[in-house]
């Protein structure tokens, strides 16, 4: 069994990526099957409950108010419109079902309507998962008693490189949340986003932080940049998909026991590059035609790449692809207060 380490050092982590690509590939590969079913990959339903309108600056981020991207703000979703959209995500096959809201972090005035989706999503008997920001170590502690079994906070880049893509908070309050989260007996989803104009090491900085919190993420999410026009980040230089690849297997091997998510990007990925990140040691998806509101590839392409890569679901998820259908939402309505302002 491969090492869970904790103390890698940044030379360490340079140095596998360095290493000639099928080297590198044949190690991932090799650490991965030790961990995990060769030919599995969990999948995760992605639900926006509040879009748009967040007060952060993230220079990706066509949520945050700053930029004008064209994306229509949308208030807190009913809970009854949530839980609609969890159950026909189960009848359709998936276990977990995450949800999303664009804030710095939640007001005491959102938890109650927060709590109640966890508490009855949680009933139905799926998997929740949940990503609203900074959390307090009460807010935390009040999720996990809800019963929510995952929280997602990205570091999203190197500390060093951090504060050219965020100004509105800085990358110790994501490790604090991420320390409550862990505090509270939540797991933890963790990852980041690459093609933003950082440098190799900064890369191989973000995956050394990951891989050196006491615990590492169960998840971790390797996202490549979406430029979405609007945001500063629209006319970013596109990364090397290689290099991209090579950031795949690094956080497999840094990270042998945790599931690295091909995260966003994947709409405009080839099937043999997706491919090729699944040799690399990704094993998590999200499915479904959107994520929060960028585009992901269609439920048909997904199927039939899966087929021709002979991959299926996780252990526990549905036997057949085709189970999945799409739930996304229409949150257009029926709102119930504006959890923006
Ligand atoms: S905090 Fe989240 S929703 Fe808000 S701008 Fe940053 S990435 Fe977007």
């Amino acid at each position: 069994m491969a090492t869970i380490r904790h103390d890698w050092t940044l030379a360490q982590v340079q140095a596998l990526f360095a290493k000639p690509l099928n080297d590198l590939l044949f190690e991932a590969q090799s650490v991965h099957r030790q961990h995990f079913a060769p030919n599995q990959v969990q999948i995760s339903r992605l639900l926006s409950i509040k879009t748009g309108a967040c007060p952060e600056d993230c220079k990706y981020c066509p949520q945050s108010a700053r930029y004008h991207t064209g994306l229509e703000a949308e208030q807190l979703v009913e809970v009854e419109k949530v839980l609609a959209e969890a159950r026909a995500a189960q009848a359709a096959g998936a276990s977990r079902f995450c949800m999303g809201a664009a804030w710095r972090h939640p007001r005491e005035r959102d938890m109650p309507y927060v709590l109640k989706m966890v508490r009855e999503v949680k009933a139905m008997g799926m998997e929740t998962c949940m990503t609203l920001g900074m959390l307090s170590a009460e807010q935390a502690q009040a999720l996990a008693q809800a019963g929510l079994d995952y929280y997602n906070h990205n570091l999203d880049t190197s500390p060093e490189f951090y504060g050219e893509i965020i100004s509105t908070r800085n990358y110790d309050d994501r490790l604090n949340t991420i320390d409550n989260v862990r505090k509270a007996g939540m797991k933890v989803c963790s990852g980041g986003i690459l093609g933003m104009g950082e440098q190799a090491q900064d890369r191989a900085e973000l995956l050394r932080q990951l891989a050196n919190l006491e615990t590492h993420p169960e998840s971790v999410p390797i996202n490549m940049l979406v430029k979405v026009a609007g945001t500063p980040m629209a006319d970013q230089p596109d990364l090397d998909p290689i290099e991209f690849v090579r950031a795949i297997a690094v956080a497999r091997i840094m990270m042998p026991a945790s599931h690295v998510r091909l995260s966003a990007g994947r709409e405009n990925m080839s099937d043999e590059l997706q491919a090729m990140c699944f040799f690399a040691g990704a094993n998590s998806i999200f499915y479904g035609c959107k994520l929060l509101t960028t585009a992901n590839p269609r439920e048909n392409d997904d199927m039939a790449l899966f087929a021709r890569l002979g991959i299926e679901p996780e252990a526990g998820q549905p036997a057949h692809l085709e189970q999945l259908q799409p739930v996304l939402p229409t949150p257009q309505d029926e709102l119930f207060y504006d959890a923006a302002q």
